[in-house]
């Protein structure tokens, strides 16, 4: 009885294990496709001044849609990405997307100071990831002193010296560096003291249940305090609610992205935004 229960729950749970792999091996098999047939997209999310709401800039964030399954999540479909050599093609198409999508906006009079792109690790660390860039900006004719790349603890950790020196190298043409997701990977505060970054963004797990967890406001006041000290700015990830913004601006955070803002835009939605930011702004000026 016992045992055939145990066979049963096993069984269940390879069957699971099962269904997930296949689902990997799939994902991954379409995502190679669907790079060549233009499923790949990019939604913009503005990012905004705690004091005032001012536009500082838009991140990048990748969609795939899939003709067969739908919206798929980067969330999901960028790990299986990063298992292999895939993620490093679709980082390089997402940076020329992004930046030919921003020179475009600039061109048509839209003004937008800044553009955030994601690099994931594997793709940072290629060894052609550097001219990879300069490569994007010569075709695209993106001006580098706009471009701020996002890259996560996890980039860092294992190959601090690799890191240091391409950042150092990209943020010689005036290209900037934010830490995203910060607090929730594997953060050492003795790296981050040598890490040639501009900008910490605080992770959204640390925002999300503030007021109501003591912990997390902490979290957030520290590191702000810390940042201050060591100069970098920190943009808060996630924010929901005005009570949320009216903490951050009390802690003087400098910017903000979330939901409480804009989700996630396709194109031209985040032109209408942008436009309707500005002429409120204009507006508020006025009287
Ligand atoms: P991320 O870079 O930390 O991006 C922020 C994520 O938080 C986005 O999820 C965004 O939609 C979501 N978000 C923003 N504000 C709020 C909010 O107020 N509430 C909630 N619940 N969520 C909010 P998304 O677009 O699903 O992307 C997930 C992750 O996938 C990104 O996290 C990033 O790590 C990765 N990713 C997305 N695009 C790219 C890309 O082009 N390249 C690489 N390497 N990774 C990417
Ligand atoms: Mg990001
Ligand atoms: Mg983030
Ligand atoms: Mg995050």
């Amino acid at each position: 009885q016992a045992k055939s229960a145990g066979r049963r729950t096993l069984r269940f749970f390879d069957s699971s294990m099962q269904l997930q792999a296949d689902r990997r091996l799939l994902i991954n098999n379409e995502l190679r496709s669907a790079l060549d047939n233009n499923e790949l997209l990019l939604y913009y999310q503005p990012q905004q001044m705690v004091e005032g709401g001012e536009l500082i800039g838009v991140e990048a964030l990748l969609r795939w849609q899939s003709p067969g399954r739908g919206m798929i999540s980067p969330a999901e479909f960028i790990p299986i990405a990063e298992e292999t050599d895939l993620i490093v093609d679709i980082g390089y198409w997402v940076l020329l997307q992004a930046c030919h999508q921003f020179v475009a906006w600039q061109e048509a009079g839209l003004h937008i100071p800044q553009l955030s792109v994601n690099v994931s690790a594997k793709q940072f660390h290629a060894p052609d990831f550097v001219e990879r860039v300069y490569e994007a900006l010569a075709i695209t004719g993106m001006e580098p002193t706009c471009l701020n790349l996002e890259i996560t603890e996890s980039v860092v950790l294992g190959h601090a010296e690799d890191t240091i020196q391409k950042m150092a190298e990209l943020k010689a043409l005036g290209i900037s560096f934010a830490i995203d997701d910060f607090g929730a990977g594997y953060s050492s505060l003795s790296y981050l003291k040598r890490l040639p970054a501009d900008e910490l963004k605080i992770d959204r797990s640390f925002i999300q249940d503030i007021p109501h967890d003591a912990d997390n406001m902490a979290i957030v006041e520290a590191v702000l305090a810390m940042a201050r000290h060591m100069g970098f700015s920190v943009t808060a990830e996630g924010v929901e609610s005005r009570q949320q913004l009216a903490f951050l601006q009390a802690q003087g955070c400098n910017f903000y992205q979330g939901f409480l803002a804009s989700k996630p835009l396709p194109e031209a939605n985040l032109r209408h935004y942008v436009g309707r930011l500005a002429e409120r702004r204009a507006a508020l000026l006025d009287t």
